[in-house]
């Protein structure tokens, strides 16, 4: 038999509210019989006492039984401390970091958490602090779907879709009900209604076109393919056509970006019966959950052009060249376009409708022609910039690029580490504060749910940065991916609406023979050229 070399100590605590509400109820029994089985094979170590923590929080070390246990260790009486695993030491990671790399190896004490298989005599210092790091992302893991508030919400998060009937350019997934692919067919047509939306089509134009060309509406595709459809109401009589409404919405709905929207509706409170559209930043929304029928940027693009057309064209067929994009320098109002006939042909002019007695008393009419022609000489100008600075960019050392974002999102994540280990250490003494008379139970609690949703909160920041830290060491960013939305207008030699919203985003008419043109992806430029002078320097 084995010479034993181990005085080891039980160490069981049972879960306090604190640890409850992270979905833990060991019971002592347990908890003891674990430890049990785990010694029949351990030989090397005798058990030399039993210390039980009954319901005291994990976040204090300042407990009772585990004081006790750690006066024998001082005293030389044991070396060795068993637990089932780590968050029976403390839920307080820097304090359990604390004792895991300096006070045990101090008092020469080999500690075993077993579910989390950490045996301190086996781990090398990195290797515990891997294994300690992983089980602290477990926690991150937990604390976050804590947040979900029923079942219904944790699929949401997982990016399950859970509505009856998919939107038009979908369907279920055979294999995987809780999945949306794509539906060949309608995910065509609702391509192109984009292309003709940014092509300058109005919703009633597109509308008219796809019933010219037969194609059936969402509703009665999905009755004539016997797909799942809402029953009853207005939208179910038969034969109904495309009408703006329907393409007004496809052009609207996220989904078709890969994004996975749901929570849209509700019922304000169990009271009430009726379904409300919830606010939008209460919307479940989880990207990439499926396959983007529609590009993200041109998604925008889409967006960008309704709203544009609500301020200049309300119901004509027809947006002009440049509607909504061309601005008077003097009042900062919308050009409006005007037709003038002149000896049997027709001219054409932008003016500012404000009026001298509505205080634009410097506004210009400039003519179309002219604007054309100033417009593509500025952009083919600026594609060539855009050109030169993409192949001057590509020669700078990516990785240094990458390792230089990184570090600065580590360091934000670090900064969140620390102001959250200060909201523990409050959390922490709040307690001890209750316990000693300081704080009222009502004070205590007012000022711990304050603490719980400020360290909700910096969880949440540092899950979304480490992804974005991660994304970017990968390479997985796009950092000059914006250069192609020009670089694709390369050959360009006349403009088009299309060609206008995709690069610009607003025109100055400064005077008859001057104009501001403020490009799309500015900021992106500007980065770039930013980043270009600090490397050659
Ligand atoms: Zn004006």
């Amino acid at each position: 038999m084995q010479e034993t070399k181990y005085k080891a100590l039980k160490y069981i605590r049972l879960s306090s509210a604190d640890d409850l509400k992270n979905g833990e109820s060991d019971s002592v029994a347990n908890q003891r019989r674990l430890l049990d089985d785990y010694l029949k094979n351990h030989p090397e170590m005798e058990v030399v006492g039993e210390y039980v923590d009954d319901g005291v929080s994990g976040i204090v070390f300042d407990r009772p039984s585990f004081n006790a246990m750690m006066a024998i260790i001082q005293d030389g009486g044991a070396n060795c401390i068993l637990t089932k695993d780590l968050s029976r030491l403390g839920r307080d990671r820097i304090e359990t970091g604390r004792y895991l790399r300096r006070i045990f190896p101090a008092f020469g004490v080999r500690f075993v958490a077993i579910n989390d298989n950490i045996d301190t005599l086996n781990d090398s210092t990195d290797g515990l602090y891997i294994s300690v790091k992983s089980i602290i992302n477990d926690e991150y893991c937990r604390d976050i779907s804590i947040k979900t508030r029923s079942a219904l919400d944790v699929k949401r998060a997982n990016g399950d879709y859970t509505g009856a009937c998919p939107v038009y350019g979908y369907k279920k997934d055979e294999t995987d009900r809780n999945k949306l692919v794509v539906d060949g067919y309608a995910a065509e047509i609702v391509r192109d209604i984009f292309r003709m939306k940014i092509d300058g089509y109005s919703s009633a134009r597109i509308a008219k076109t796809l019933n010219e060309r037969g194609v059936l509406s969402p509703m009665e595709y999905k009755k004539d393919r016997g797909l799942p459809h809402p029953k009853g109401g207005y939208a179910d009589r038969n034969g109904a056509k495309w009408c703006p409404t329907t393409i007004i919405r496809i052009l609207s709905d996220e989904t078709y970006t890969g994004t996975l929207v749901q929570g849209r509706y509700g019922t304000p409170t169990y009271k009430l019966r009726e379904i409300v559209q919830r606010p939008e930043d209460e919307w479940h929304r989880i990207e990439n959950a499926h396959e983007a029928i529609i590009q993200r940027h041109n998604f925008d693009l889409a967006k960008k052009i309704m709203r544009l057309d609500t301020r200049t064209a309300p119901k004509g067929d027809k947006v002009y060249l440049f509607s909504g994009i061309l601005i008077c320098g003097c009042c900062g109002n919308r050009m409006t376009r005007k037709t003038v006939p002149y000896k049997g042909e027709n001219y054409y002019y932008y003016w500012c409708p404000t009026g001298k007695k509505n205080g634009c008393t410097d506004s210009v009419m400039i003519k179309e022609r002219d604007l054309i022609d100033c417009v593509l000489g500025n952009i083919k100008a600026h594609i060539v910039n855009i050109a030169s600075l993409e192949t001057l960019i590509a020669g700078i050392d990516a990785t240094s690029i990458a390792r230089g974002l990184a570090d600065r999102l580590t360091e934000q994540i670090a900064e969140n580490e620390r102001r959250l280990d200060k909201i523990r250490g409050y959390k922490a003494s709040l307690f001890e504060n209750m316990m000693n008379g300081n704080l009222t139970k009502e004070e205590h609690r007012a000022l711990k749910d304050k603490y719980s949703q400020d360290a909700e909160m910096l969880i949440t920041a540092n899950a979304q940065l480490r992804n974005e830290a991660e994304a970017v060491l990968s390479c997985r960013h796009e950092r000059m991916a914006w250069t192609g939305h020009f670089t694709k207008f390369e050959s360009l030699d006349t403009i088009d609406r299309r060609t206008v919203i995709h690069l610009i985003h607003s025109i100055r008419v400064l005077g008859k023979n001057e104009i501001e043109i403020s490009f799309n992806y500015q900021l992106e430029y500007e980065n770039a050229v930013e980043l270009f002078t600090k490397e050659a320097a």
